[in-house]
């Protein structure tokens, strides 16, 4: 609830980004800017943010913000874009059926938006062709989760993974993708030295540097070493037979096919590519440490057979009863702020309502008389990709697409493009103005954004919390679900529309919970729909269930008591090798994910200047001997293939990969880097149960980028670059940095740079060496930097970081002038490097430097002496790292 103090307000609300779903304080001063602090009595995260969270103040502005409706590229009013949505959405049911109509939506959106797309869709259109880009990140999670539970249920809580002995983090860069929650286990650690942790991924990452075992599997392999794991916990006498009498069924079908599939510990070691030591430690820990949490990621569940993995690592915690015990469970880290939230209104295509099930005639029959719908989705829609599938085979005719951009994050996203050019009627809502999906739609929206939102998420741990708003709707913006009642209204439903605030429809979705329920489903809030506006503004954080048995939410479930729809069930699971091998042609294995400092497609993240220079461009991540392979060096533009498409990335070379593996990040777009498009190259395979795309096993080549000329630019306005080959955007702290390459160079590169600079009145200087193809040239106003272009024929450009500061002085030193063409100081100590804390802005050289001349041995003296980790704490992996690098001993703090 808003808190006057003083001229400013503070609101509790919870952060955007990732599914641990932190508390968030911020603060309007009475200057009108926003402060942003961890709220200190969220349970989620009390009081810590990370890098993302803490910059959320610099995302707010409305600068490149939708701000009105549109048809067809023009202005109108919401009246008239809400009519024509409504009218060709009719007309398409009317003429073709209703499952020629779709929505694509999002683990964005709050669950009252969610709640009132799904009821539109499947009860009174009449079509399950609903689906979410959650479908991308944890469908797999919800497919284990039913067959393991019979209702897609996660056991256990945050406060587990301080409890346990022994954590174990499949598949999941936590420190990365769920940073507060790793934040969480390092304290626990630091607290507990004892706890142990294991790192199950076959990349290092920052999060292995916590580890206490890092096993580099063989990607697609999970399988088959957690079957191996229950074979070994059966061999050694640690299951727990009481649990597996009372409370699961399956387990004799598990076991035999983990016997059959990792016959022995060599056998398991061999197919996984770990040493055999190495894998028996990971057993005999798991083996014998009751209080064991495993909780995995988008690594587990982004695959063929994801699902099956998820099964694999639930069946090892029911084989020994550690499940829903303190400090003891499996824990599935979902990626959005409210995909589990997506998942309790059924946003799925294959999901009911209410964790209802569309197969089920009495499910259907209830929530059919609960909303009093003329008809109601009779079977499962599309899923994400089959659903782009049928836009390029003509059959859906209308779709409505909220709060994503699925021609960047949906695998063949060239396909992806394709298809929407073919769509009859697309309608977009959206905050952004200027995304890759602009241009597909007939129809635009202008939705709120983050601080302007009002409603519910519920994070990774069940637990429902109020994102409430503190900025005005800004222009003619709108919130989803007033858009999708107001075009319910024109489509004939207005009774069954008539919220007016988004806490009647999180009433009403708390009594579908509770309908008819009796006890059958565990998905129960039925506690919170005698709320009224003004409780429901005031709804403290609280896991579900929440009914009249446990008014206070329910931190832990499936220990004692009986599923309601019976026992638990273990599942015998045959290891598949990825849908599509690596061969002669394309022999290397392509990885895609997040990186620390940027969320999704970056729409938000790269409006902070802070965010964006931990890592501002896309890269193609490789181990030496690939790289030496293919003659390749860190910095060198490369070119991926796959049978699906191309991209172009900046190469680093590390041998945190795996040999015969490469990472590339997720989130760049063509708005920030043309042809960084990782989602042009990924397999559009799916796991056949969820749908769930297999983004961690593409078969990719990878070669150096044969362009003839590269170059940057640094200037304090926007530029628009004139086309060329590559171009990655990155806005900084009072400039624009663009990075560039192409094939084919201007006939005078000072005419280009005037040309695109436009800035008559400035004092130019250059420099031009035809024969070594170089051009450098500055802008200068009143003594002041302008902007400047660097050319050369190859990627061997100097160091931005020191050019960028320059930006900021109101004035050039004469000696900073005298260097400027050179591009480096004349005194190296001025240049701070290559960001690492984003917080402080504290760089690479920064670092070097201090560690050197003052004897820091710890990432704790690296903060007292230069402030570095110490606010969010996520470039604390990377300190570690660089002490290592420098081979500097470590000091316990
Ligand atoms: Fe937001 Fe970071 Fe918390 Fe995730 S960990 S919810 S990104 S502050």
């Amino acid at each position: 609830m808003p808190a006057t103090m003083t001229s400013s307000v503070t609101t509790r609300t919870t952060c955007p980004y990732c599914g641990v779903g932190c508390g968030v304080l911020a603060t309007r001063t009475g200057e009108g800017s926003i402060k942003i602090k961890g709220d200190p009595q969220h349970p989620a995260n009390f009081g810590r943010l990370c890098s993302k969270g803490a910059a959320l103040a610099d995302t707010v502005g409305l600068e490149g913000r939708l701000l009105h409706p549109e048809i067809r590229g023009v202005r109108s009013s919401w009246d008239q874009a809400l009519e024509e949505v409504a009218l060709r959405f009719r007309e398409a049911v009317e003429q073709s059926g209703p499952d020629s109509v779709a929505f694509y939506v999002s683990g964005q959106l709050l669950t009252e938006d969610y709640y009132v797309a799904n009821k539109l869709m499947k009860g009174f259109i009449g079509s399950a062709n609903i689906d979410t880009n959650s479908r991308l990140c944890m469908s797999s999670s919800v497919a284990g989760h039913k067959r393991a539970f019979g209702e897609d249920i996660v056991p256990g809580c945050y406060d587990d993974l301080e409890l346990a002995d022994l954590i174990v983090l499949v598949g999941s860069n936590t420190a990365w993708c769920h940073p507060v929650l790793y934040q969480r286990i390092v304290h626990a650690k630091k607290q507990r030295p004892t706890l142990r942790i294991v790192n199950i991924d076959p990349r290092r990452t920052a999060t292995s540097d916590l580890a206490d075992l890092h096993l580099s599997l063989r990607p697609g392999t999970d399988v088959t070493l957690f079957n191996g794991l229950l074979d070994y916990l059966r061999r050694h006498d640690r299951l727990d037979l009481a649990f597996l009498d009372a409370q699961v069924e399956g387990f004799g079908e598990a076991l035999a096919m983990a016997r059959q599939s990792s016959p022995s510990l060599p056998a398991v070691a061999a197919a996984c590519g770990l040493a055999e030591a190495d894998l028996a430690t990971f057993y005999r820990w798991f083996a014998e440490t009751d209080k064991t949490v495993t909780a995995w990621s988008q690594g587990v569940n982004q695959s063929s057979s994801g699902t099956d993995k998820v099964n694999a690592v639930i069946n090892v915690h029911l084989a020994t009863g550690r499940i829903g015990k303190p400090g003891a469970g499996p824990l599935s880290l979902t990626g959005q702020p409210n995909a589990m939230g997506g998942r309790e209104v059924g946003g799925l295509a294959n999901q009911l309502a209410a964790h209802m099930d569309l197969e089920d005639p009495q499910h259907r029959q209830a929530v059919q008389a609960f909303w009093q719908a003329p008809v109601l989705a009779a079977k499962p829609g599309l899923k994400a990709v089959e659903l782009f599938q049928a836009v390029a085979t003509g059959k859906i005719k209308a779709l409505w697409i909220m709060a994503t951009n699925p021609v960047v994050s949906l695998p063949d996203a060239r396909a992806v493009r394709r298809a929407l050019a073919t769509c009859p009627f697309v309608v977009v809502s959206d905050c952004e103005d200027g995304t890759d999906l602009k241009s597909f739609a007939h129809v635009r929206l202008p939705a709120l954004a983050w601080g302007e939102k009002d409603g519910t998420v519920t994070n990774s741990e069940r637990r429902i919390s109020r994102q409430r708003a503190f900025l005005a709707p800004p222009g003619e913006a709108r919130a989803d679900w007033w858009a999708m009642t107001e075009v319910a209204r024109r489509m004939g439903f207005a009774e069954a529309f008539t919220y007016t605030h988004p806490g009647e429809i999180f009433a009403e979705h708390a009594s579908l919970s509770g309908w008819r329920n009796g006890g059958t489903r565990l998905f129960d809030i039925s506690g919170l729909a005698p709320l009224d506006v003004s409780r429901y503004e005031a709804l403290e954080p609280v896991q579900w269930p929440v009914h009249a048995a446990c008014t206070e939410g329910t931190p832990r479930l499936l220990a004692s008591t009986p599923l309601p729809r019976g026992k638990a069930r273990m599942l015998p699971l045959d290891p598949r090798p990825p849908a599509n091998g690596i061969d002669d042609a394309y022999p290397l294995v392509l990885n895609s994910g997040r990186i620390r400092d940027q969320w999704h497609t970056m729409t938000r993240t790269a409006r902070s200047p802070r965010l964006n220079q931990h890592i501002s461009e896309p890269y193609a991540e490789l181990h030496p001997e690939d790289a030496a392979r293919q003659g390749l060096r860190s910095g060198m533009l490369v070119r991926l293939s796959s049978p699906w498409g191309e991209a172009l990335a900046r190469a680093r070379i590390s041998d945190d990969q795996r040999p015969g593996s490469v990472f590339m990040p997720m989130h760049w777009s063509e708005q920030f880097a043309r042809q960084g498009l990782v989602n042009a190259l990924v397999n559009p395979v799916t796991d056949p149960l969820s749908g769930e795309p297999e983004s961690k096993h593409t078969p990719v080549r990878l070669a150096a980028c044969d362009l003839t000329w590269h170059a940057f630019l640094i200037t304090r306005r926007p530029k628009v670059i004139p086309a060329c080959d590559y171009c990655a955007t990155i806005r900084g702290d009072g400039y624009w940095h663009y990075e560039l390459a192409g094939q084919d160079a201007p006939a005078n590169w000072q005419a280009w740079a005037q040309d695109l600079l436009d800035e008559p009145d400035g004092e130019w200087i250059d420099y031009m060496d035809r024969s070594a193809g170089r051009y450098r040239c500055a802008l200068l106003r009143q003594g002041r930097l302008e902007a400047c272009l660097f050319v050369s024929r190859s990627e061997d450009l100097p160091p931005r970081d020191w050019l960028t500061g320059l930006i900021a002085q109101s004035a050039l030193t004469p000696a900073s002038r005298m260097s400027l063409l050179s591009g480096r100081p004349a005194n190296s100590s001025d240049d701070p490097g290559r960001t690492i804390c984003a917080c402080f802005g504290v760089g690479l050289n920064t670092l070097t430097r201090a560690i050197a001349s003052q004897g820091l041995r710890s990432p704790e003296q690296i903060g007292q002496a230069l402030r570095a980790g110490t606010n969010c704490g996520s470039c604390v992996p990377e300190l570690k790292r660089i002490l290592a690098d420098l081979a500097v001993p470590e000091v316990q703090a």
